[in-house]
């Protein structure tokens, strides 16, 4: 069981989490204590980066959380908010699309006040974390420990996507991380030989044998404790028991969008009257926390085919996995090797706009509701992910 007080505490081992691990504890001076919900990274299915839709089932993995149902929006259904829920958190399930935000987001972030959050300030720790197979540059890193690779068209389908949008009239980009967001193209990937380059195989695995580092799994945090209004410590749960330990120097909450505000709230920190609804009494008075959420649409435009080259579970599809998944193992290559989308597009919306504000990701199979609709994927077509 972990010591009672340590400088550092880290509550959720994501991808803030694990990068926050690793860097505060490579001095070999700072005690760090790492808290996750989850369980440990054993599945090998994580490492398998087509294996996308099998983390959406997991409630192992997955927070697998869902929305209000909202009236005109999926027929009232509620709306699936998928979450990892283990050593890399969302980084252990995502589709690993290595994509940074428009140079304009982050400078609005200085503009509203925040020094040493503009693109420019931003961009030499974009390069430190990066390992880009085509060399360092400008843009990017070559000696970081986020291994970033292009991927190996494996569809036909994804040139058809990329011609399409050339010959509407749209620029093509080779580089959606470089000088040119906009246009459609193919996207690069945090994967490695293959296989997933999580932050838990990238930042937390090489740091594992320091000595100042401890990381608990399955260990919920239920609150932060506070001297005043400073935090100081957490309390915890693990396999029934209840623990609490204390911080000299920081808490930091890496929880995530969903669980990070959730925990404010639970311990003290959020709008006073809805705390007080829940019977919390109120340590901060912060109406902003647990508010304001926004998350991508993925709004999807779904086309059958009569041509069978995708992917899918129809008797044909699965005929050509049992090829592709001898590949996988024996080579570490194959559909098997790549993310569930390769190409895609940032776009404008209309000519008024700045600066792109559509994403879109192409996928090469009927593919909705993260893949958990069986009965579209026993199909054969593509799909747009805008
Ligand atoms: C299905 C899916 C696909 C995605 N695809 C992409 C993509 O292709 N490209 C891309 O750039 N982004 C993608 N994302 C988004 C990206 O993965 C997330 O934005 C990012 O991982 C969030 O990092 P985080 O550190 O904020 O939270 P997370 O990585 O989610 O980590 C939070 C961690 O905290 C733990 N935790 C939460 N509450 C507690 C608690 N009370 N006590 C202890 N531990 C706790 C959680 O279990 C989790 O491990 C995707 C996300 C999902 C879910």
């Amino acid at each position: 069981m972990p010591e009672l007080i340590y400088d550092y505490i880290i509550v959720g081992a994501g991808s803030a989490g694990c990068v926050l691990a690793n860097r505060l504890s490579e001095d070999g001076k700072n005690t760090v204590l790492v808290l996750e919900a989850g369980p440990e990274d054993k599945s090998s299915m994580i490492k398998i980066p087509g294996a996308f839709a099998y983390f959406m089932f997991s409630r192992k993995y997955n927070w697998r959380y869902e929305t209000e149902p909202v009236n005109d929006i999926r027929g009232g259904k509620p709306i699936f908010c998928p979450r990892g829920k283990t050593l890399g958190g969302s980084s252990a399930v995502n589709a690993m699309v290595y994509i940074r935000g428009h140079e304009s987001d982050y400078d609005h972030w200085r503009e509203l006040g925040n020094e040493g959050w503009g693109f420019s300030d931003l961009l030499p720790f974009f390069k430190k974390a990066e390992t880009n197979e085509r060399g360092g540059d400008e843009y990017h890193g070559d000696q970081g420990p986020l291994y970033v690779s292009d991927t190996v068209n494996s569809y036909p389908l994804n040139d058809c996507f990329i011609k399409g949008a050339e010959q509407a009239g749209y620029p093509l980009t080779n580089d959606f991380n470089g000088p040119n967001f906009e246009g459609a193209g193919y996207y690069q990937f945090t994967i490695k030989d293959g296989q997933r380059c999580g932050v838990s195989r990238s930042y937390l695995k090489p740091a594992l044998d320091r000595p100042n580092l401890n990381i608990q799994c399955e260990a919920l945090v239920q609150r932060l404790i506070f001297d005043e209004k400073k935090a100081e410590g957490v309390a915890y749960t693990k396999a029934g028991q209840d623990f609490v330990v204390k911080a000299r120097k920081e808490v930091l909450l890496s929880g995530g969008s969903f669980n990070s505000p959730h925990l404010l709230m639970l311990s003290g920190i959020g709008e006073s009257e809805e705390l007080k609804q829940h019977g919390i009494s109120t340590i901060h008075d912060l109406p902003g926390v647990g508010k304001n959420l926004q998350e991508h649409v993925d709004a999807c435009v779904l086309v059958k085919s009569k041509k069978k080259d995708g992917f899918s579970l129809s008797p044909r599809g699965l005929g050509r996995m049992l090829p592709d998944t001898l590949r996988y193992l024996m080579f570490k290559k194959g559909n098997l090797a790549n993310s569930i989308t390769q190409a895609g597009a940032f776009l404008k919306s209309n000519d008024g706009v700045q600066v792109p504000d559509i994403q879109m990701h192409f996928v090469p199979l009927l593919f909705d509701d993260c893949g958990r609709d069986a009965r579209l994927l026993s199909q054969h077509g593509y799909s747009l992910h805008v």
